[in-house]
């Protein structure tokens, strides 16, 4: 691509990705959030077309696509449903750390079946007493003959209980970044169990649970490079999930966008359409603009990782925060264009609302894109 236009295999890739969303999971996507249901038949389905090795490489089943394709494909996608959508984003995060950091027999023996979503994936970083500062993370492994034994609990990972393959960062060394290591811990191994599945204000399409790891003996072969580089991948693997969840979130938002224009060409107060008043008009003109703004943005962050720009990191935090911060506030202005009716379930549009809540929140909380921002600007001294 140009900086601001698509080629002809973009488009086509959005537009397979948009019909995926219209015809698989919008229709259902209210009901899904209402029963707590986790659609895996339908995520299999997106495997199927490519969707769950994105940017992974094709030699092990990969679709080796660029990171612009992949926002392109989460907009598409989270247009039906973002709970579903940010689901399959994580999956291809955790598979690509697993591509760009595992040897040749790790990436022949996980990924073919992860690029088709035959299995699912899980990353699991954030621990109860270590979120924002999640190098203070104290899960540890402890190296025992061809083993690790693992022992910690994960909290709020996404897919937990359902997913095959869990990507775990441990200690296996001094406190700090360089004292983490990063594990693929397979669904039966003996130890690991789950928490119960959250109940959560929105994303209630995808289970979150604890990930309890308990005397659990991993295979040494299992670990993803050396010992000390677990911090490093799980934040090269946030780049990428970071314009992910902000696609996400443009796609939530520009389906709380089309659901407003139609309803108010049909809605009428004081004799005239909603359409008709220039106030509200005003309202949407300032929704598509946010919308187009941030989705600019992105596709500018998402082209500097595919370049390997050195502001690659800097660009996407700030991604990040303006997708998902503009993705929120768009379909929370869409509530309000539907009345009563927005806060109603039926209408798709309370949902929307809910599920782009959490994308300020995980993937680092939009105070700490704040703080990778600053810390680029100013140095690492001045506070935090
Ligand atoms: C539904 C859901 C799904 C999730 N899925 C996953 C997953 O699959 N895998 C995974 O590993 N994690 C996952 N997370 C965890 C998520 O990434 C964390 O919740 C997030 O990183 C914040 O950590 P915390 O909740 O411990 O908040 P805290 O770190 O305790 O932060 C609390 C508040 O303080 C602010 N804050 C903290 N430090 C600073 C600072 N230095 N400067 C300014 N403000 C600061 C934060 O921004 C926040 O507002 C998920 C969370 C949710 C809710």
């Amino acid at each position: 691509m140009t900086q601001f236009t698509l080629n002809d295999d973009q488009i086509a890739i959005r537009d397979m990705a948009r019909d995926f969303a219209a015809r698989e999971l919008a229709p259902h996507a209210v009901r899904w959030d209402e029963e707590k249901h986790f659609p895996v038949d339908v995520i299999r389905e997106a495997g199927g077309l490519g969707m769950g090795g994105i940017y992974v490489r094709e030699d092990v089943g990969g679709s080796g696509m660029t990171r612009l394709d992949a926002a392109l494909i989460f907009e598409a996608l989270a247009t039906g449903c973002p709970s579903v959508a940010a689901y399959i984003s994580i999956h291809n995060m955790a598979t690509w750390m697993i591509d760009r950091f595992g040897d040749d027999e790790q990436r022949r023996r996980f990924i073919p079946k992860l690029a088709a979503m035959e299995h699912l994936a899980s990353y699991c970083l954030t621990e109860p007493g270590a979120g924002s500062d999640a190098a203070a993370l104290k899960t540890r492994a402890v190296r025992d003959g061809d083993h690790y034994v693992i022992d910690g609990v994960k909290q709020f990972i996404s897919g937990a209980g359902t997913s095959d393959i869990y990507v775990v960062m441990v200690r296996t060394g001094e406190a700090g970044p360089g004292g983490i290591s990063t594990f693929v811990v397979e669904k039966d191994t003996p130890g690991l169990s789950f928490g119960a599945n959250e109940k959560k204000m929105g994303w209630n399409a995808q289970p979150t649970r604890q990930v309890i790891l308990e005397n659990c003996r991993v295979p040494a072969a299992n670990r993803l490079g050396d010992e000390g580089i677990g911090f490093k991948i799980a934040m090269a693997g946030l780049d990428g999930g970071r314009l992910n969840i902000g696609a996400c979130s443009l796609g939530g938002a520009e389906a709380a966008l089309d659901k407003s224009l139609a309803y108010m060409r049909e809605r009428k107060a004081f004799g005239r359409s909603l359409s008709d008043f220039q106030a509200l008009q005003f309202t949407l003109a300032d929704m598509a603009t946010e919308l187009e703004a941030a989705r600019t943005f992105l596709w500018r962050a998402a082209a500097a990782l595919d370049a390997r720009d050195p502001e690659a990191t800097r660009l996407c935090a700030m991604a990040k925060r303006i997708a998902t911060d503009r993705g929120f506030d768009i379909a929370n202005q869409a509530l309000q264009l539907h009345g009563g009716y927005g806060y109603l379930a039926d209408y798709g549009i309370e949902k929307i609302v809910r599920d782009l809540r959490v994308h300020q929140i995980l993937e680092g909380t939009n105070e700490i894109m704040r703080l990778i921002v600053a810390r680029s600007l100013v140095g690492r001294g001045s506070g935090n």
